[in-house]
């Protein structure tokens, strides 16, 4: 399926879900590099962190501010701060990677967690873990740094949408076509704030051309 992109707001148009990819050639930079296979665990940890505070950024444009107003050492000023409190859900294991920017960004974000592990033979998420903090009015952004088969993301989605969070996001660094339509099926619609939209799976469901095993890549598995 074929996204087209939508000039003024720079999002994907797709039939439910709107995928937004990062448009910046840092982003490009850093993915190319977090690809390429000589790249070694200790640098692809350094890459996935700037990947994700550039998608940190832009998953957080829509935040809701508040006025306030405070003296600067010249005059007074109305200002604005952030009003919305958000949290950060991150699915185990290759999620916590992408945590640290959104806490160096957002020191008062909450973390909940999922585990889900793929089963290598059917590629089906199953679920070992969910500690999820209280999540009725907060932006809940969930990461999951690869969106392959969308398994997982779909699992997730479901648990955080019990909560009844106030908005939800999914935020990856790579995503397959047919991730984003499996989470484009999930009512009500979510966003996906990606750092690069790629060709399709293979049949071991790995993104290609992708990065290969990105928990693997990571903690040099
Ligand atoms: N998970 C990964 O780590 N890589 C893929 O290509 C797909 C899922």
């Amino acid at each position: 399926m074929e996204y087209a992109r939508q000039p003024e707001t720079g999002f994907y148009n797709a039939p439910v879900s709107m995928l937004h990819l990062l448009n910046h050639p840092l982003a490009t930079h850093v993915v190319t590099h977090l690809r390429d296979r000589t790249t070694k665990p200790a640098t692809f940890r350094t890459l996935a962190y700037q990947i994700s505070l550039l998608l940190a950024l832009e998953a957080t444009r829509d935040l809701a501010t508040r006025e306030k107003t405070i003296q600067t050492p010249l005059e007074p000023h109305s200002g604005s701060v952030l009003s919305q409190p958000i949290v950060v859900v991150p699915i185990l294991r290759a999620g916590i990677s992408m945590v640290q920017p959104f806490t160096d960004l957002f020191p008062d974000v909450t973390i909940g967690y999922i585990g889900l592990e793929r089963d290598e033979e059917t590629a089906v998420a199953r679920s070992y873990y969910c500690k999820l903090p209280p999540l009725g009015s907060k932006k809940v952004l969930i990461l999951d740094p690869m969106l392959a088969t969308g398994g997982s993301a779909v699992q997730a989605i479901k648990l955080v949408n019990a909560h009844r969070p106030a908005d939800m996001r999914l935020v990856c660094i790579v995503c397959a076509p047919e991730g984003v339509r499996a989470v484009e099926e999930i009512d009500p619609p979510i966003g996906i704030v990606s750092a690069a939209l790629d060709r399709e799976l293979n049949t071991r469901k790995y993104i290609l051309p992708g990065l290969g095993d990105f928990g693997d890549r990571l903690y040099g598995t």
